[in-house]
């Protein structure tokens, strides 16, 4: 799991220790990421009640490098690699719910499970478990990502450059906003082969928990009981914020300089947990900025093609730029990890400009932050459109990473004005970004919220279905 699956995996077992006591929560994963939240503030922050295990996985045997659980490192051809791999680990997954149902006196009643591992299905029918896949995406960005897997090859020449998808013909997708590892597949790509899958897979789970708000996400919900034969129930937003430590690594600094800044007067920027732009998108970006006046805190890091871990070099970036916003006492650059919630939950911060991950946006929406556009991959481009087109709290101001990507130092200008510096667009999307940040709350209000309710449904039914799995499992 990348960090993206594994805070709303965190959140929700949070979530239930601390409203169910009575239940015993496992969270199990690859080793690199139980030591990784072990060492963290994250990890100091959860409690005893949940128990954490970790799979024995040897990347090597897959041909993979020694550090390949490490998504963030690992290069993106053999992340399918991975996903295939981690089939690999059912028995040693298996052996883990035999202990815990020796240590419990029983099997688990629910096994709750990634979205690429649907494996696990196979686990709980022969443990008599419930089943769930939590998707820690969007619906609307997983529901039109997902049919996108189904409809290749894309780069046909008659596909042009905007086409309606096959499985819903009012959206259309544009050429720029299919990733390229899509664009080159065909039916019998690994990564086809592999999504494929788990799509199938799908109607085999006993429901599908989704981490967004019935209220927020009508339409992409609609979407997704059309085209999946589940029960899907949504129940976020599982936010980080469930252990306030998690997304903290020693930004005091950044929180005490946000201090000094005049209520939403700051753009935060960030491209979230594992990627990254090109170099000359980030010229792109810096000129526009600066050349917009607006204060920003800019989660920095090396451009697509060199190494994640190497030093940043200030030839990215326009001469002497960061001298200059340090100089100024304007902006802040930060190389490395900037404690985002809390970031976005500071009165100094006026809007996000986000890739548009989900975990980053559900975050954005319920601190009341409107965003600014650019997504670089995946559901990534389904979220930018269903929170520009429907939500109306974001506007795109670039796209991709790639050679067909865009990124315009004009663009950026404009558009971090016009949200920054009380345009009508900006204004507009304020007013939109709090009525969504009510739905939200709305959704975990006691006894009526849609995410409590779709929660309790599903510890109900796990209850009343866990038996009968046993009888079919014995
Ligand atoms: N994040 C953070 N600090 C950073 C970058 C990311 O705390 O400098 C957190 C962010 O708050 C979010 C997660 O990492 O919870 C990123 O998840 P998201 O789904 O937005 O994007 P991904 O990293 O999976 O592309």
């Amino acid at each position: 799991m990348a960090q993206g699956h594994i805070t709303p995996f965190l959140a929700l077992a949070g979530l239930l220790s601390s409203r169910h006591p009575n239940l015993a929560v496992t969270l199990v994963n690859t080793p690199y990421n139980i030591q990784t939240l072990t060492k963290s503030r994250a990890g100091a922050a959860i409690p005893s009640s949940i128990r954490l295990r970790s799979l024995p996985f040897s990347p090597e045997e897959h041909g993979l490098p020694p550090t390949a659980d490490n998504t963030a490192e690992l290069p993106f051809f053999q992340i399918v690699t991975l996903f295939e791999a981690s089939k690999s680990l059912r028995s040693a997954f298996e052996q883990i719910i035999s202990d815990i149902s020796e240590q419990d006196g029983r099997p688990p009643r629910y096994i709750v499970s990634d979205i690429f591992l649907t494996w696990t299905i196979d686990t709980a029918r022969r443990f008599g478990s419930f089943h769930s896949i939590f998707v820690t995406g969007s619906a609307y960005g997983t529901v039109v990502f997902s049919s996108m897997w189904k409809h290749l090859p894309h780069r046909r020449a008659d596909c042009g450059d905007l086409f309606p998808l096959p499985d819903f013909p009012d959206v259309l997708i544009h050429r720029s906003q299919i990733p390229k590892h899509q664009l080159l597949a065909d039916d019998a790509s690994p990564w086809t082969v592999f999504f494929r899958e788990q799509i199938s897979r799908f109607s085999e789970t006993d429901a599908l928990l989704i981490n967004t708000v019935e209220e927020v996400e009508r339409t992409g919900l609609q979407m997704m009981r059309q085209m999946l034969p589940c029960s899907i129930w949504p129940i976020g937003p599982l936010l980080s914020s469930v252990f306030p430590s998690i997304s903290s690594g020693g930004g005091e600094q950044i929180i005490q300089w946000l201090d000094s800044q005049p209520p939403a007067s700051v753009l935060y920027i960030s491209f979230g947990s594992q990627n990254t732009i090109t170099a000359s998108q980030m010229m792109e970006l810096a000129t526009g900025l600066e050349a917009s006046g607006v204060r920003f805190v800019w989660v920095i890091r090396p451009p697509v093609g060199s190494d994640v871990k190497s030093e940043f070099k200030a030839e990215w970036l326009p001469e002497k730029f960061e001298e200059r916003m340090q100089e100024q006492g304007r902006s802040l650059l930060v190389h490395g990890w900037a404690p985002q919630m809390e970031i976005l939950s500071h009165p100094a911060t006026g809007a996000f400009l986000s890739h548009c991950g989900w975990n980053s946006v559900l975050e954005s929406l319920n601190r009341g932050v409107p965003m600014l556009a650019w997504p670089l991959t995946a559901d990534q481009f389904f979220n930018a459109n269903m929170l520009e087109k429907e939500l109306g709290v974001c506007v795109e101001v670039g796209r991709g990473n790639m050679e067909n990507s865009m990124a315009d130092r004009v663009a950026v200008e404009r558009m971090v004005k016009e949200v920054m510096c009380g345009g009508e667009i900006g204004g507009e999307m304020r007013r939109r970004v709090e009525e969504v940040r009510e739905l939200m709350k709305a959704a975990w209000m006691e006894g009526l919220g849609s995410s409590l309710r779709a929660k309790d449904r599903a510890l109900v039914l796990s209850l009343a279905v866990a038996p009968l799995h046993s009888a079919d499992a014995a």
